[in-house]
């Protein structure tokens, strides 16, 4: 069986090396010649809309996916009625879009934020007046890593953030006093059966993911089963989806969620009997799902702006690094490491530790 892949970066490196031991192969699709998935499977090089490209990748994939949520709805389409695309167009569609997906989950009894649409400084404004302050402004589409967001702190900000969003059609959100962030992985098989991670509590800085650590027995756990089981039927999905939760006082509020796998699900390579990346697999071939029990303490530490030293990385016992093979830059993801182990001591010192490098780092 052949998987094709749209994006050829970590995450299609991580499904590629989850499919292996299964004895699939892969085709992906980037505009990067040195994609970090390009060199570990068939690359089609060229644009994501480019449908040369996007015939030759339906016609050698049994079954098409996807790392990026961003995917053109007509290039979707077009793969949809020439070969199997999972997870589904739809699910792209509202994951895309800010407010589209904000108005998904309140239809389908998930609670979010207070927000409202903002396509000119009027609607910023008179949405203010009922959403309050502090507040955030969001473009409706292609942000990631907090980019493309500006917080709202007093009147006197809206037209500097409004200013900044360059016109972009937007959502304004009430600003979240939560006590934690976690996110739910779940994969899902065509036949509906489900497989649910256990929580992952996420720590962001400056909009992006920094450590994200599998939380065993968690008191909000079926909360967030029930909310992701929700999105998983409404929108017939197959493959693995995640769905980011802002915790207030053990109420859960969804914040969004990729259809795809999730950089708060990488501990689950080490952490789990089996990982987000070979359930997504699993899940897009109609295969039996694998138990997602945790391994011991499980935690991923992210490095951002560039790589850990891998002499000094590797000198902790219980990390596991992964580099990506991408080019260091201020802000970019190029590797993470996991922490695993059945001590809770080691566990929590070698974290610990991780993080403090990987601080170190994002500062230099
Ligand atoms: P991702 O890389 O997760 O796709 P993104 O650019 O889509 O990020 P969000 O997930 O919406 O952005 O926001 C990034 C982070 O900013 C959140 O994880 C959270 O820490 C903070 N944040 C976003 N919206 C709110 C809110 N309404 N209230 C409080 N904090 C928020
Ligand atoms: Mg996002
Ligand atoms: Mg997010």
């Amino acid at each position: 069986m052949k998987v094709g892949i749209l994006g050829g970066g970590q995450l299609a490196r991580m499904i590629a090396l989850a499919g292996y031991p299964l004895g699939l192969k892969f085709i992906v699709l980037d505009p990067d010649a040195n994609a970090g998935a390009a060199g570990l499977s068939e690359h089609l090089h060229g644009a994501y809309d480019d449908p040369e490209l996007l015939a030759q990748l339906a016609a050698k994939a049994d079954v098409v996916t996807y790392e990026f949520e961003n995917v053109p709805a007509h290039v979707a389409e077009f793969l949809t009625s020439h070969t199997l695309v999972y997870p589904p167009a739809k699910a792209l569609a509202v994951a895309q879009d800010r407010l589209l997906e904000k108005d998904f989950f309140n239809r389908i009894g998930i609670g979010t934020a207070p927000y409202a649409a903002v396509d000119n400084p009027r609607d910023l404004r008179t949405a203010l007046a009922s959403i309050g302050y502090p507040a955030i402004l969001k473009s409706r589409r292609m942000g990631y890593d907090g980019k493309g967001q500006m917080v709202l702190k007093s009147e006197a900000d809206l037209e500097p953030a409004w200013h900044a969003m360059q016109d972009a059609p937007s959502i304004v959100e009430g600003f979240v006093p939560f006590q934690r962030e976690v996110s739910i992985i779940a994969a899902r098989r065509p036949s509906g059966d489900i497989a649910f991670y256990p929580l992952s509590e996420n720590q962001h800085s400056g909009g992006i993911l920094r450590v994200a650590r599998a939380c065993r027995d968690d008191a909000e756990q079926a909360m967030a089963e029930d909310y992701v089981r929700r999105l998983l039927e409404e929108l017939d999905y197959v493959g693995v989806i995640a769905l980011e939760l802002f915790d207030v006082n053990g109420r859960l509020l969804a914040n969004e969620f990729a259809p795809r796998v999730h950089n708060s699900g990488h501990w689950s390579i080490e952490g789990s009997e089996t990982s987000q990346f070979e359930n997504h697999l699993r899940a897009i071939l109609d295969l039996p799902l694998g138990s997602t029990q945790t391994r011991g303490n499980a935690a991923m530490v992210n490095f951002i702006g560039g790589p850990p030293d891998t002499q000094e990385l590797l000198n902790f016992p219980h990390a596991h690094l992964h580099l990506y093979d991408k080019a260091p830059r201020k802000g970019r993801k190029v590797a993470h490491a996991t922490v695993r182990s059945d001590d809770a001591e080691v566990f929590a010192g070698t974290l610990e530790q991780l993080s403090a490098l990987a601080q170190r780092i994002d500062n230099s």
